[in-house]
């Protein structure tokens, strides 16, 4: 027999007006339609079924505004006496925030949101059991969705000590019992922990375990962000929510005179994400990642790959061009940078004034791809004091043979050593992630597993990308030709550009030749460029099925990874 648990239940936020969740700018008080941010979101909280309490924690000084936003919600304010940090799991979310999960190490949505042990004190004095945590930008959460995540956890409660949804982040949250989230918080970590890939213990994935909650694919599958928390999701919600507010307008004009329709769970989710797919049609004023190339120093990657015969084929970017660069990109603050293309980015003379000048400018995420040789000494110091969240090693390999095999030079045990130091001082003090990269290949194969068990228990994450033939420009080495028999429209074109270290634009980062050349960001902006006509008629092609208008599309195997 199922017995629901009758514990206390409270939706548990933390609102703090000069930062979001993601530590991007502060935007709880700000309107949307007629409503604050933050009040929105309580609004809908407030038809959450079975919720007893809504707790709005904010640093103490904050109250008097705090409180004056949720006036006439049943929202309970409490003061903060001790900082509340940005999640840490925000560096590794960074190139991940339109999925429930998928950052590195496995982080997920829920990690994002922040608990600490006076939070947890306070809900212990309040006699809270079962907590809902919930983003205060929040502000599309269904209600419904909630509701039946609520019931779904108070059924389990005495088997499972969390309960979550796949949906995509903002439409839902995460359902925790109090002791859990007191556990986490003393070992200094995020329910994301539970749900990794452990070496030393596998096991099932609990997506497929009663602390799941099912839900109608198409949640699951929304590839946007359904939070008020960057200026680019801020602008989508603005219509969101009017669409909303404009449809239960309707629907309580319509239950006046009919009978009351119940809806069915899920309902305003799906709306949100009706309005959401045709607010994305439109281009987004810039990419949300820029891949860019500062010089064209040898990098050692794989021999089949062309960063070899690239070498000093281009000019380094100087910090003037770059600087342009990122200030072109300060409409938005959720860009992500990817510093390397075709070169060695450890190898430019101003590679640290240039993650400076970006964090400066605003950028979100700073990720550097680089073969890890340089990676000690000064150097390495420096970067470790640096605002950067990634740093991709590409080392390909698990044994110094296959290393000279792969890359014709014998520095497998330098790398190595290199990571390993790097990672023990980045863990210490909780900041850059370092992920080691291998290319799938046969050559790789037989190492493949003992390099991710190794480097997935080291550093905490590591990534197997599959061989690229750079679109039919090189011998195909890959295992397998793992794309889908459906094609569809390259997620790249909507969301990633590619710098060279000249300035030009091309295609993408398959594109190593520049054949096919969108601009060049030295006499255009990076908007101009973003939008610029042939860009658009590549996407519209793309979204109609046409690929051969550009050779190498038509030719890519790569077109399904993001
Ligand atoms: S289809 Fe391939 S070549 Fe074309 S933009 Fe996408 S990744 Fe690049």
């Amino acid at each position: 027999m199922i017995c629901e648990t009758d514990k206390k239940s409270a939706a548990v936020l933390y609102a703090d007006q000069n930062r979001s969740t993601l530590g991007t700018q502060g935007r709880i008080a700000q309107i949307l339609g007629d409503t604050a941010v933050l009040t929105r979101t309580i609004k809908r909280l407030e038809a959450v079924v079975g919720l007893n309490d809504i707790l709005v924690f904010c640093p103490s000084e904050q109250e008097p505004l705090i409180t004056e936003l949720t006036e006439g919600t049943r929202a309970t304010v409490c003061g903060l006496a001790q900082e509340v940090p940005v999640s840490k799991a925000i560096r590794k979310r960074k190139w991940s925030l339109r999925g429930w999960r998928g950052g590195l190490g496995a982080s997920t949505q829920f990690d994002e949101l922040p608990f600490t042990a006076e939070m947890v004190q306070i809900l212990q004095e309040r006699q809270i059991e079962v907590v809902i945590s919930i983003a205060p930008e929040a502000v599309v959460v269904d209600p419904k969705l909630l509701s039946e995540l609520l019931a779904h956890h108070k059924r389990n409660d005495e088997t499972m000590r969390f309960t979550f949804s796949q949906t995509a982040p903002g439409l839902a949250g995460c359902v925790y019992r109090l002791d859990l989230v007191n556990n986490l918080v003393q070992v200094g970590e995020a329910v994301g922990a539970l749900l990794t890939y452990k070496p030393e213990s596998p096991e099932q994935d609990l997506v497929n375990h009663e602390c799941t909650l099912r839900v109608a694919q198409e949640l699951c599958t929304s590839p946007y962000r359904y939070l008020a928390d960057t200026a680019r999701e801020m602008e989508a919600m603005e219509a969101i929510a009017k669409a909303l507010d404009q449809m239960e307008h309707d629907d309580q004009e319509q239950d006046e005179t009919d009978t009351a329709t119940e809806g069915s769970w899920g309902h305003d989710a799906c709306r949100a994400i009706e309005v959401m797919a045709q607010e994305k049609e439109a281009t987004e004023r810039l990419p949300r990642e820029i891949d860019i190339e500062i010089n064209t120093e040898r990098s050692l990657r794989i021999v089949d790959y062309p960063h070899s015969q690239l070498a000093g084929t281009r000019e380094a970017m100087d910090i003037e061009l770059f600087s342009k660069i990122v200030d072109d990109c300060s409409a938005y603050d959720d860009i992500c940078l990817t510093i390397g293309g075709f070169g060695e980015p450890l190898a430019h003379r101003d590679l640290i004034g240039m993650i400076e000048r970006a964090k400066s400018a605003g950028i979100f995420g700073i990720n550097i791809e680089t073969d890890g040789r340089l990676l000690e000494g000064e150097l390495a110091e420096q970067l470790l004091a640096a605002d950067i969240d990634v740093i991709s090693v590409h080392l390909d390999a698990d044994s110094a043979a296959l290393y000279q095999q792969l890359k014709g030079e014998n520095c497998f045990e330098r790398v190595v050593n290199n990571i390993e130091t790097f990672t023990a001082k980045a863990k210490a003090e909780g900041k850059i992630t370092i992920v080691p990269h291998m290319v799938k290949m046969r050559a790789t194969m037989a190492e493949m597993e003992s390099f991710y068990d190794r480097w997935i228990t080291i550093c905490g994450a590591a990534v197997l990308t599959g061989f690229s033939d750079y679109a039919g420009q090189i011998a195909d080495k890959a295992v397998m030709d793992m794309s889908p028999p459906n094609r569809w429209a390259c997620e790249r074109l909507s969301k990633r550009m590619t710098i060279l270290a000249d300035g030009t634009v091309c295609v993408c980062d398959q594109d190593f030749a520049c054949k096919h050349v969108i601009g060049n960001v030295t006499q255009q902006s990076v908007e101009d460029i973003w939008r610029s006509k042939q860009w658009e008629q590549l996407r519209k092609e793309h979204a109609s099925g046409v690929y051969s208008s550009c050779e190498l599309c038509g030719k890519c195997r790569d077109w399904h990874r993001a």
